[in-house]
């Protein structure tokens, strides 16, 4: 039940797993974190139980990489698995996804996918949305930014997601609909960092922005946080400094 997200010119894991300590109190049943390394290669790795599993799965694993997303999961849809746990890779595994939230259509969706022809690790919600992202992306020749409104469009549910794409490693999209999402901004946007809650973001900015229903955010290493709608309407987030004494 958590999302944590880092992107800039540090090594992503140690703040990563940082953050999900943060955010245990919430509740969950598996833990797992995606990076892109400096090779380009997009690593996943996720486990059934507490975040120590999750470390101590990784300890002889390529944790390295400047941007990664990590998550907690308390399982809505398929039982707790390392299977079922995120982050969830789309068919290619050119993206990897995090999700807090239920995709209440998403059985429907799954069923056109496999239709055509898209196969499924997970018994998951939110491999279904992933999939249909790749899909679109590929089917309607769109830039991932693109592609994710498009799905947003049809999914119908609760999500707070964030998406990492191995052919752009120095970006992470996220988007919230009645789960909460938070942003940090580092100095001259040389560094964001991703939320449920502010609590894995106080130690390193005090920038953030509180994401609202329907925004999606575009992080980008070196230019302003970009935050859009479905129909791509640019909104101009608000900036709150948060007390970090
Ligand atoms: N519905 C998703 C799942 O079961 C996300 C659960 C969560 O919010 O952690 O995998």
């Amino acid at each position: 039940c958590g999302i944590v997200g880092y992107l800039g010119n540090r090594e992503a894991y140690p703040v990563l797993i940082k953050g999900l300590k943060r955010l245990e109190y919430r509740g969950y049943d598996s833990a797992g974190v995606a990076l892109i390394n400096s090779n380009d290669d997009l690593n996943v790795y996720k486990t059934k139980g507490k975040v120590d599993d999750l470390e101590n799965f990784c300890s002889d694993k390529d944790i390295t990489g400047k941007v990664g997303i990590a998550h907690t999961r308390w399982a809505t849809h398929g039982e707790p698995s390392s299977t079922n746990a995120h982050p969830h890779y789309s068919e290619s595994k050119k993206l990897a996804i995090i999700h807090n939230g239920i995709i209440e259509n998403y059985a429907e969706i799954k069923k056109n996918l496999i239709a055509e022809g898209v196969e499924f690790r997970s018994e998951t919600d939110t491999e279904v949305l992933i999939q249909l992202i790749e899909f679109i992306e590929i089917k309607k020749n769109l830039d991932l930014l693109s592609a994710v409104q498009v799905a947003l469009k049809q999914v119908i549910g609760a999500y707070a997601i964030a998406i990492l794409d191995k052919n752009n490693p120095h970006q992470i999209i996220a988007a919230r609909k009645q789960s909460p999402l938070v942003v940090g901004i580092g100095k001259d946007n040389q560094e964001f960092f991703l939320g449920s809650d502010a609590s894995p973001i106080v130690e390193f900015t005090d920038q953030v922005v509180y994401l609202e229903d329907g925004n999606i955010a575009v992080l980008r290493l070196g230019e302003p946080l970009k935050v859009v709608d479905i129909h791509n309407v640019d909104l101009n987030p608000e900036v709150k400094t948060v007390d970090i004494a």
